[in-house]
């Protein structure tokens, strides 16, 4: 594991794409010559790809 990596539990997924932020979607059923799909990938809005929630104050949850 390289040495930059922050700790697990520092960073949080993003609650939008759960930590998947780029997704391939497809955009025909017809395939390419070569076989394969042709594909967009769908970039996570909140997290802008890096699958982790954004800087901001948290907030403390009391749910009693
Ligand atoms: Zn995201």
């Amino acid at each position: 594991m390289p040495a930059n990596n922050p700790p697990a539990h520092t960073m949080r997924l993003c609650p939008t794409c759960d930590g998947f932020p780029v997704v391939a979607v497809t955009t025909s059923t017809r395939r390419r010559p070569d076989g394969t799909l042709p594909t967009l990938a769908a970039t996570c809005p909140d997290c802008r790809g890096t699958g982790h929630a954004p800087a901001r104050p948290a907030r403390v949850l009391v749910a009693r």
